[in-house]
């Protein structure tokens, strides 16, 4: 599928957030538990003056549609249990999404269990797709990063983190819980927390080049 250069930037796996996404281990619990998706390609229009959660679009190679990326969005209720990949309302097929590789190996590993249950789990899935897509709404879409909103939700993912990675994850892994690591984690995640919403802000809000063009002419 060929893009306009001239109105897209084109995003791969190249990208350093993509990167990012396919090396980050905390991140297969975004992908296997939530089933939280990033596709292969995405693409941001560069001409509007919009801020960038609304001028995101991904492709779908199928069907050639240029989706508005707030398709897939919590507010629609599409943003998680997409773990077969973005289902495309327009044609039906799926959307190749880009994978963690903590995540393949933890599938792989775990295959003999579940890789009998793959087709009929994959169908199931299916089934449940077009009815999810049937009443989206772009406007309901707020960037839960503007405004003072961006801390909150730091602080938030923070809070989800340290019960994830200082209560949860020595349970399960045996190390168990310490004071030590309590208080070690409570200063870690708020800070982490802080430093997430903040680059999460200046990234979803960041505006296109028509509106800098539109600034600099006036
Ligand atoms: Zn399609």
């Amino acid at each position: 599928m060929k893009f306009d250069t001239n109105k897209y930037k084109v995003y791969t796996w190249k990208n350093p957030l993509m990167l990012h996404w396919i090396i980050n281990p905390a991140l297969v619990i975004n992908e296997i538990l939530f089933g939280q998706k990033i596709p292969k390609v995405s693409l941001v229009d560069k001409t509007s003056h919009k801020p960038r959660v609304e001028r995101s679009f991904v492709p779908c190679p199928h069907c050639e549609t240029i989706h508005d990326g707030r398709t897939w969005s919590p507010q629609n209720g599409t943003a998680f249990k997409n773990w077969f990949g973005l289902y495309c309302n327009n044609c039906g097929e799926i959307i190749p999404c880009v994978n963690n590789v903590f995540s393949l190996l933890i599938l792989a590993l775990t295959f003999p269990i579940w890789g009998w249950f793959r087709k009929s789990l994959k169908a199931k899935w299916y089934e449940k797709q077009a009815k999810r897509y049937e009443n989206l709404e772009f406007s309901k879409v707020t960037n839960p990063f503007d405004n003072k909103n961006w801390w909150i939700t730091g602080l938030k993912w923070a809070a989800f983190m340290y019960v994830t990675m200082q209560v949860i994850w020595p349970l399960l892994d045996g190390t168990g819980i310490t004071w030590a690591s309590l208080a070690k984690g409570a200063v870690i995640w708020p800070i982490s927390g802080i430093f997430f919403g903040f680059t999460m802000k200046l990234f979803t809000t960041k505006k296109g080049r028509r509106q800098k063009e539109q600034l600099l002419d006036n």
